[in-house]
């Protein structure tokens, strides 16, 4: 079965091509201005396929899987734009695009938000009036789900667990960063919110902060509504701290003895241990902490950071085999941890494909 993975933004268009589990190719087309004539061109490059699974960044709480594409979920994709405005639309757009190239075509929607629609309700309410809940959707929704499903399904074939007997720490760590709980193979927490503003230090994304922060800049400082959106988005994070989004050259400045890239380093790896603290309390029990994503598969430096003096939770990283590197899963503590530690290439793309053709094949 030829499986084509859409993944449409507001200005690029990533694909990969699916023969079975196989990545056969991929690519991407950045600027995009028009998203119909681009996927015709992808389509018209690759020639036929027997189903299309687009990424879609939100699912609100109607979606807890992935599900075929018809009217019914166009709509609700369209009417959760406003949750998502940077990402439904442009995903939208993907979709309607195949579906006006080619109408017959099985499309499958496969959404980051899914994953984590089994948090529970203590775990996703914040403690704002309760109106805000029901009148405005206002909850914890969580993102990078297909990431921790893909890597919970990857874990639980390399520690030989089942899923349902599955306690896990996930870390997704790239330019967008978060954490997942996950007991008994399914998401209890995580650490992205109403937005993927909330949790970790990011790029250039701030995660958590005191929200009376955003009161005072308005009220005290006169910024208004639209500076502070991308002051918290696009200025903040790693890149607000030592002038850099990106762990390569953060990495190469502390080396060089750079104080402000040495303190953002602390500040991420700091925010991430304490997440992994409270999250091991949630879970109760722990079988392994994982680590994905640009960071979390390439960098020992952050691993290490995060993981060092943790022998209170029974925690212990092997420096050696942290410094392996494979796009195999692979382990990285010590014989007398009581805790396993994975490391693991994340493949979202891969995932899609696997819902996809699991949906499109029993339709
Ligand atoms: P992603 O969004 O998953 O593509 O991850 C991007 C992030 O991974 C950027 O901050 C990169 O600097 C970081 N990254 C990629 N390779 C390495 C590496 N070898 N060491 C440290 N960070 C890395």
């Amino acid at each position: 079965m030829k499986i084509l993975v859409l993944n449409s933004g507001s200005s690029s268009v990533k694909y990969a091509l699916f023969e079975d589990d196989k990545q056969i190719s991929n690519g991407l087309v950045e600027r995009v201005e028009d998203h119909l004539a681009t996927i015709k061109e992808i389509l018209g490059n690759i020639g036929k396929v027997d189903a299309v699974g687009h990424r879609v960044v939100h699912g609100g709480e109607k979606y807890k899987n992935s599900v075929i594409i018809d009217s019914d979920a166009i709509e609700t994709i369209r009417d959760l734009i406003s949750l998502a405005p940077l990402h439904n639309g442009a995903n939208l757009a993907g979709i309607e695009a195949v579906a006006k190239l080619y109408p017959d075509i099985t499309q499958v929607a496969v959404f980051d938000t899914s994953f984590h629609q089994s948090i529970p309700d203590f775990a996703y309410t914040y403690a704002i009036p309760i109106s805000f809940y029901e009148q405005h959707k206002i909850r914890k929704y969580g993102f990078h789900g297909t990431s921790h499903k893909y890597i919970t399904n990857e874990a639980g074939k390399f520690l030989n667990i089942a899923e349902q007997n599955l306690n896990l720490i996930t870390f997704h760590l790239g330019n967008g960063d978060s954490v997942c709980a996950v007991k008994n193979g399914k998401s209890f927490d995580t650490s992205m919110g109403f937005t993927p503003l909330e949790g970790l230090v990011m790029g250039s994304r701030c995660g958590d902060i005191d929200p009376q922060i955003l009161i005072y800049l308005a009220k005290q400082k006169g910024l208004s509504v639209d500076e502070i959106d991308k002051i918290l988005n696009k200025e903040s994070g790693l890149k607000g701290i030592c002038g850099s989004s990106d762990m390569r050259d953060i990495e190469a400045k502390a080396q060089n003895g750079d104080k402000l890239a040495l303190l953002a380093l602390d500040i991420f790896a700091y925010r991430a241990k304490k997440y992994l603290g409270s999250y091991a309390v949630a879970l109760g029990r722990v079988d392994g902490i994982v680590f994905a994503g640009g960071i979390g598969e390439n960098s020992p430096l952050i691993r290490m950071k995060i993981l060092q003096d943790l022998e209170i939770l029974g925690i212990e990283i092997d420096e050696q085999k942290n410094q392996v590197r494979s796009r195999e899963p692979f382990e990285i503590n010590t014989e007398n941890s009581k805790i396993k530690i994975l490391v693991i290439h994340t493949d979202e793309e891969k995932e899609i494909a696997k819902q996809t053709m699991r949906l499109a094949g029993d339709n």
